[in-house]
């Protein structure tokens, strides 16, 4: 027998694998024989078809993609690109020992969370911060330690659902509250909330409506003013700000209309716990960051929970590193990917737009149309819900294929390339694309 490809799978992996690999070919060749539809065996085919099975069974499953749907932060495909820093300092925690728990200054145990609880306080204005695996786990933990077997008030107009089965009502029902829903869809009044409060009451939890917006005869109660009224009831106000940025996104010109809650002006108008994800408009790892007045966070750490949802030492490590980039705001934009990316010029946008279809018109030829058209890329993850970003998009249809063969081509290629489809035909945006190449796909696989 003269199959090299399979050889090369026996000397690469275990006999049980490929033998594994072999029997399910040769059933197949069994049962094709059978029913009349193989009359002949070849070894070489098979041995071939083995190799084949090996080289499939042996490619990872979890792979880089490149983005070019034009959702910048994708949940899908793994919200934030994290920046150089962050990647380099993964990989250093990743291949060595780390003091993860250990105070280097007094040579003692230390706190996971004391890596960056420092610099969430001084981004943010907090007097303490802890960190847990999403924003998920932060509120269902800040819930849970401060308002188990109590009430949870909260505005019928906050009472989301985010993608990927984040349902507020759901989420305060595990974390052991009640929930006690106040006001309407569209109008909750400071009247609604005091009325609210009675003996069983434990906190006011503010949602941000990351996804949505109620426009129209539409009101909600200010932080200011809920703070105002937990003061007096003496109860703790919690808020969820779901994306929540670190600083005014209007300062990289994104604009008013597309302002996200700062974390700092919540704490400031009198929030006493926030919580917020790494991974959406921060731009870090996945990770839920809970900030504020240290006797609640206090009590936060010491839930048992925590332990349960607390994070690993890559998490540090990229949060750490991502944290450092926003006390030099000049070069933030420039240096973390997700900020890069929304606040990228549309004339470089179309640049590079341009200079990939010129390639993509060489590699699939003339019966294919490919121009650079107008289009509009969004945030994603529920951040900067109203807004669109105008973008360049390539369009890329063929009379006699359709958008949806066109869209597989790419999803086929190595790395996959992943565009939208949009009227029948296929898109790739180009905002979160640098370099020309990557969206031209390698049809060899
Ligand atoms: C995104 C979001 C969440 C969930 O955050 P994860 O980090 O995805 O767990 C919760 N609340 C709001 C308001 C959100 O926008």
């Amino acid at each position: 027998m003269r199959c090299d490809e399979l050889k090369r799978a026996v000397s690469l992996y275990s006999a049980p694998f490929v033998a594994e690999a072999a029997r399910i070919v040769l059933s197949g060749v069994r049962s094709e024989i059978k029913n009349g539809r193989r009359d002949h065996v070849d070894r070489v085919e098979i041995a071939t078809a083995v190799a084949l099975s090996v080289g499939e069974a042996t490619k990872a499953n979890f792979r880089r993609v490149i983005n070019a749907t034009g959702t910048v932060l994708h949940t899908n495909l793994g919200r934030a690109v994290l920046s150089d820093d962050a990647a380099l300092n993964v990989l250093l925690a990743a291949k060595g020992a780390v003091n993860l728990e250990y105070d280097l200054k007094g040579a003692r145990r230390g706190e996971r969370d004391s890596h960056v609880e420092g610099l969430i306080s001084e981004l943010t204005g907090a007097e303490a911060a802890c960190v847990v695996n999403n924003n998920a786990a932060a509120v269902l933990l800040a819930l849970n330690t401060l308002a188990e077997g109590s009430e949870v008030v909260v505005s019928r107009g906050e009472q989301i659902e985010i993608g990927g089965s984040f349902r507020l009502p759901e989420i305060i029902e595990k974390s052991g509250c009640t929930l006690k829903e106040v006001g309407t869809t569209n109008r909750t009044h400071v009247s609604d909330y005091t009325s609210a409060v009675g003996s069983e009451t434990a906190l006011f939890l503010k949602v941000h409506t990351s996804n949505y917006r109620v426009v129209g005869f539409a009101s909600g109660v200010s932080i200011p003013e809920l703070s105002k009224v937990a003061t007096e009831k003496g109860l703790p106000l919690v808020e969820d700000l779901g994306s929540g940025s670190l600083v005014d996104l209007g300062i990289f010109g994104l604009g008013e209309r597309l302002r996200e809650p700062v974390v700092r002006e919540s704490i400031e108008a009198g929030a006493d716990i926030v919580t917020f994800s790494g991974d959406k408009l921060l731009g870090g790892p996945q990770a839920g960051i809970i900030a504020g007045k240290k006797e609640f966070v206090d009590r936060i750490r010491r839930n048992p929970l925590k332990r349960a949802l607390r994070v690993d030492k890559l998490t540090i490590a990229a949060l750490e590193s991502t944290l450092m980039l926003y006390r030099n705001l000049d070069s933030l934009p420039e240096k973390l990917p997700a900020l890069r990316y929304l606040t990228r010029n549309l004339d470089d946008i179309d640049e590079t737009a341009r200079r990939s279809a010129l390639l993509l018109r060489d590699l699939l030829g003339s019966d294919y149309r490919i121009d650079v058209v107008d289009g509009t890329s969004q945030a994603g993850s529920g951040s900067l819900p109203a807004d669109e970003l105008p973008t360049k998009l390539i369009s890329i249809s063929n009379d006699y294929i359709r958008a949806e063969a066109i869209f597989a081509i790419f999803l086929e290629s190595d790395p996959p390339v992943l565009g939208r489809i949009c009227n029948e035909t296929f898109l790739l945006d180009m905002r979160a694309i640098e370099d020309p190449d990557m969206v031209v796909p390698n049809l060899s696989t």
